[in-house]
């Protein structure tokens, strides 16, 4: 059995993914997190309720009401966040659902580029307003993702880390800002794969070298 999920999605990030406003990268996080987590898809499912509701009881809404109207908005609602990403048959025990189809498979599909000292990266593909990418931090190893600029999410789905007083394992997100510096350390005992968004595309690759600096000075 799994262990319970301390370290969930925002409210905030809930709401916008039921409403369709999310960039790429984060409804595949948001769909990855709620299909290990049943308190933020239960939160999920009441936003997408609750939206109908809006919806439906909003006075003065100019836009009548026909026979149409109904079926209208369900297809919106099924065209919208939860299918945009696209699910595919299959399992693996470190990769859920929603990313199988990104990555073109499970965990041994998924194309790792080496950045250095053991820490490997593999970009998802997704629309450019914002990045997906794994990360794979061998045990014990800090992590290469400091947020800067923008809102990062970083989400353990094999291992965990620990970053200041807070532990973080598989399901778990830790949601950085710009002003948040820290510096997430592998647990010793298993190499750790995230996946980790960002809205600020191009930063990991600036960063690279001041990584590779860092590093070094071990
Ligand atoms: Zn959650």
């Amino acid at each position: 059995m799994e262990q319970k999920i301390k370290h969930h999605l925002t409210d905030e990030v809930l709401m916008a993914y039921a409403a369709g406003t999310l960039p790429e990268a984060f409804n595949l996080m948001v769909a990855t997190h709620v299909s290990l987590c049943d308190e933020c898809r239960a939160a999920v499912e009441s936003y997408d309720t609750l939206g109908g509701e809006v919806l439906d009881q909003t006075p003065g809404n100019d836009v009548s009401l026909t026979p149409g109207s109904f079926a209208a908005t369900m297809a919106l609602i099924a065209g919208g966040a939860p299918d945009t990403i696209r699910t595919t048959r299959g399992r693996d025990t470190v990769l859920p659902q929603p990313l199988l189809e990104y990555v073109g498979g499970g965990l041994d599909n998924v194309k790792w580029r080496s950045v250095g000292m053991g820490v490997k990266q593999a970009i998802l593909p997704t629309s450019k307003d914002a990045s997906a990418r794994l990360l794979y931090i061998p045990a014990g190893m800090a992590m290469p993702d400091h947020g800067h600029h923008g809102t990062e999410m970083t989400m353990v789905l094999q291992g965990a880390f620990q970053d200041d007083d807070d532990y973080f394992a598989r399901g778990d997100v830790e949601v950085a800002n710009s002003d948040l510096h820290h510096t997430p350390v592998a647990d010793i005992h298993e190499d750790c794969i995230c996946l980790a968004v960002t809205d600020a595309p191009l930063r990991f690759e600036g960063l690279l070298p001041k990584i590779a600096q860092r590093f070094a000075r071990i």
